[in-house]
């Protein structure tokens, strides 16, 4: 697009597209936004509407691609181009076409200016975010430390380096930093070291909705996240613009107070803050003070881990099947979004965990306290949310409304909620006051429900409250009335019948005809304003000024409900932290009497929480599974002091339910929640390790066993003492023996050095020997009962090994057709016959193939029995010969 031969307008959109090279270019032409160039072509593929051509001036050019969207129905095209992963920047008029002729001549066109940049992480529109989830822009500072690269100064002097700089291994050097994440519709911040190995991990804990980084840390990135999730930004990582951006954001004179934990988190927490002002277009959002996570109080979970337990969606997506869908009976949405970030983040520390344990009980025992705090809760709206769009600019007369609505509950609400109940309800209560003045303020202020939507629309302040406005629109209802009194006066004062008239010409005046008049004298303050061959008229100072009021009412009624809605707007910038803070209040006081609801209704109890090493749960269940199953069978687990239980049966019988049940438990007590247990006690996990099912991860190019061995070597390398680990079927990915060996070797490491408290269900039942040498090993199974050749499952856990996989009979159960289900069971008789027949295979030398067989059990081969049928004394050299050659043949 060439300036010379371009039209003003197209002139002013490259202008704009310019500056905004990475999002789509929403260009308000009067009643549409229209879409150019390739921006054009894509969305519209992506919106399904008609792509056209806008002629340009250069004459014989076909013009570039056009589509357009009506401005009234844009926010849903937005939303569906920001669903795929698209940005888009909302150019507006910010003039009308008077204005612009009046101030740069009559050819002036109306000047446009990107008034929003929409982005994934920076949304704070209703319609654009998911209720219950929320959505977080992330960003990330780090350096690495350690020796230098290859070729690098900092090459040690011994070592392979000293033979050669090129021999330095890249690996000497550990990146480390920090992740902050902000909510921008809510106004949370955190902030939390990570290390390289963790960065993935903790990212995956986010409810991630747009990275931004610096361009070094791209490549780290997309090795775990998707291109359109990250944008980089490398000017605001700068140290200076960074800070200069929290200074803004937070209103500080140093940053120092924010409590930031060094340069890094500085650096991250002033690029998002510096990026949301981006994204608003200089507003600034008001930001709670970061909250810094420190690793050791959190339960640590990896990414496969957190997607394996489904803690807040099933592996096939849905929220309702996860941990979260069961635990989630929050009255508000900002209760259900906090829900999800506890259950994503358990505690790490037993204090902490108490306190949230304190608080819950104290709400099962107190029903009616609970139903009245939810029924409550009911009245409360999202606080954080409506602030956040109210404060940028992108609220309305109802966010208003909501504001008034929660804060005519809060004071009901602290007095249900407070005595004696604990540290952390005592905190909630105090979150809870501080809005009276406001609250009031509001009630006074705002007409009664239902509020118009927009501004624009009128008609959301109350009467009574703002004299000024009164009038003006007693004079939009009374206009009539009032002048008919004028009349009324004008015709007493006169003297005269004369009658009050309106021409288009003339507006309102006096009208007296010659007759009425005769010789007589109309009073001084009437004006004369024209005569007629059968009439005079008059105005009059009044009237004038009336005239005048009520001809402008409409504006002004308009302008200063603007002006009173700006005065309201101020007072919610003066309590936006006391705002803050009651929604936060809210979100927790929800979230703990939901855990109390669900705890009550589900029966489950508090567990036992200290700083030990015990894990002992008796009449466990599966949080999910036993909502769904009709007769759950609960089972016991004690893996106190660092036991590992190798868990055997048959596939069906319910080891992965019972291995995630135990995960679950732990993770629930964990973040402070009652349990599905008759009892649990539970030493404080620092982290959770699963190795469970086996998916191929073939979008990151590894195999199923490649997968698996990834997520064992995480687990060797990071699980501790303190830890819970779950392995289910290690070694399933390769060949038996290969898998078998590697699971051996795993039991051996983790109950010989490791010691943390371990589930390993297994098919290699040649492992259960490890219970002989090994200390801290026991065997368990999930029983099942043989019918007639048939298998029935019990899912109770019991001491012992199993009896075998019968792989066979599942199989059958499936609907493996039965001549396929009959030659299976004839060659595994043949196989087992063979395995023992050879009298080669024993437990201590990992058999494929036989259940765990000791030697004084082991049933006679052919080979053993026709020899010991042999009279030896009693044969002739001949007959010895045959039976030689007999033996041979049997051996194969
Ligand atoms: P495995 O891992 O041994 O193959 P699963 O744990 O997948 O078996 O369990 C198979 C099915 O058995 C589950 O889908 C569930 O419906 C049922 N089940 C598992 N444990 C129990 C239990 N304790 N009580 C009742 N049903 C159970």
């Amino acid at each position: 697009m060439a300036g010379g031969h371009e039209s003003p307008v197209m002139q002013q959109y490259a202008r704009v597209k310019r500056a905004h090279a990475n999002a789509v270019v929403l260009f308000r032409l009067g009643d549409f936004y229209e879409i150019y160039g390739d921006d054009a072509v894509l969305a519209a593929d992506l919106l399904g509407i008609v792509l056209t051509r806008r002629r340009t001036a250069r004459e014989g050019d076909e013009g570039i691609p056009m589509c357009g969207v009506p401005f009234h129905a844009a926010e849903g095209y937005i939303g569906k181009l920001l669903k795929n992963g698209l940005k888009v920047a909302l150019a507006e008029q910010t003039e009308t076409p008077e204005e612009a002729k009046k101030a740069r001549g009559s050819a002036a066109i109306v000047n446009r200016e990107v008034v929003r940049l929409f982005t994934p992480g920076t949304l704070v529109e209703e319609g654009f975010l998911s209720e219950n989830t929320p959505c977080f822009l992330v960003s990330i500072s780090g350096n690495s430390t350690g020796y230098e690269k290859e070729g690098g100064p900092a090459a040690p002097a011994h070592g392979p380096a000293a033979r050669g700089a090129d021999r330095v291994p890249v690996s000497c050097r550990r990146w480390e930093g920090v992740v902050a994440w902000l909510d921008v519709s809510t106004g949370e911040v955190g902030v939390r070291p990570v290390t390289e190995a963790t960065l993935p991990h903790i990212m995956a804990g986010l409810p991630v909705g747009e990275v931004v980084v610096p361009s070094a840390l791209e490549e780290r990135l997309l090795a775990f996240m998707p291109r359109r999730q990250l944008s980089v930004q490398d000017g605001l990582f700068v140290r200076d613009s960074a800070e200069r951006a929290l200074k803004r954001v937070y209103a500080v004179a140093e940053v120092g107070g924010l409590g930031l934990p060094g340069e890094h988190a500085v650096v991250a927490v002033g690029a998002l803050a510096g990026y949301a002002e981006l994204t608003q277009m200089g507003r600034v959002p008001t930001l709670r003070m970061p909250r810094v996570v420190v690793g050791r109080g959190r339960l640590q979970m990896d990414a496969s881990t957190r997607k394996n337990l489904e803690l807040t969606e099933s592996l096939a997506g849905r929220r309702a099947d996860s941990l979260l869908g069961v635990l989630d009976r929050c009255v508000t949405s900002a209760g259900a979004r906090l829900l999800g970030r506890w259950v994503a983040e358990p505690l790490a520390d037993a204090g902490e965990i108490n306190v949230r344990l304190d608080a819950v009980r104290a709400l099962v025992e107190d029903a009616a306290a609970r139903s009245q705090i939810r029924e409550l809760l009911r009245g409360t709206g999202d606080v954080a949310r409506c602030v956040s769009r109210l404060l940028l600019g992108r609220g309305g007369p109802r966010d208003l409304a909501v504001l008034r609505a929660t804060g005519l509950v809060l004071p009901k609400l602290a007095e249900v909620a407070g005595g004696e109940r604990g540290a952390l309800l005592a905190g909630v209560v105090e979150g809870l006051a501080g809005l009276e003045e406001l609250t009031a303020l509001l009630g006074r202020a705002l007409a009664d429900d239902p509020l118009p939507a927009l501004v624009r629309d009128g008609g959301f302040m109350a009467s009574g409250f703002d004299a000024e406005l009164d009038g003006y629109r007693k004079l939009m209802t009374d206009g009539n009335g009032m002048l008919a009194a004028l009349e009324e006066k004008e015709a007493a004062a006169s003297r005269m019948a004369c009658k009050l008239r309106y021409n288009q010409v003339w507006g309102y005046y006096l009208e007296v005809t010659k007759a009425q008049m005769g010789g007589g004298e109309v009073p001084t303050h009437w004006v004369h304003r024209q005569t007629t061959t059968q009439t005079h008229r008059y105005t009059t100072p009044e009237l004038m000024v009336l005239e005048r009021e009520l001809g402008s009412a409409g504006a002004k009624t308009q302008r200063r409900e603007e002006e009173l809605l700006a005065e309201l707007l101020e007072a919610v910038r003066k309590h936006s932290y006391p705002l803050l803070a009651a929604s936060e209040a809210l979100a927790t006081l929800d979230v703990l009497a939901n855990l109390a609801e669900v705890a009550t209704r589900l029966q489950w109890v508090m567990p036992t929480v200290d700083e030990g090493e015990a894990f002992e749960i008796t009449g466990g269940k599966h949080p999910v599974v036993a909502a769904r199953v009709s007769e759950f069978v609960p089972n016991n687990c004690d893996l106190g002091g660092g036991k590992l239980w190798l868990l055997t049966g048959p596939n069906m019988a319910g080891k992965s339910t019972f291995l995630r049940q135990n995960a679950l438990i732990l993770i629930l007590a964990q973040m402070g929640s009652f349990v599905p247990a008759a009892g649990a006690r539970i030493g404080v996990a620092d982290a959770v390790f699963s190795r469970i099912g086996a998916a191929d991860d073939l979008a990151a190019g590894q195999s199923t066993f490649m997968v698996e061995m990834v997520e064992t070597a995480a687990i060797l390398n990071r699980s501790t003492a303190k830890s819970l680990v779950i392995l289910d079927e290690l070694g399933r990915g390769t060949a038996t023996y290969d898998g078998l060996a590697i699971a051996w070797a795993c039991v051996e490491e983790i109950a010989g050095k490791v010691g943390c408290r371990t589930l390993f269900a297994t098919h290699y039942h040649e492992l259960t020997s490890l219970a002989e040498t090994l200390a801290r090993v026991s065997c368990h199974q999930v029983a099942v009962r043989e019918w007639k050749g048939e298998i029935v499952f019990l899912h109770e856990v019991r001491e012992g090994a199993a009896a075998g996989s019968y792989g066979v009979q599942v199989a059958k159960l499936a609907g493996v057709p039965p001549r396929v289900v009959g030659r299976a069971q004839e060659l595994l008789d043949g196989f087992l016959k063979v395995a023992r027949g050879k009298g080669a295979v024993r437990v201590d030398e990992l058999s494929l193939f036989a259940h765990p067989v000791r030697a004084e059990e082991k049933p006679e081969s052919e080979i053993e029995k026709r020899l010991r049928g042999i009279d030896v004394d009693g044969m002739t050299a001949r007959e010895a010969l045959e039976v030689l050659y007999q033996l041979r043949g049997m051996a194969g």
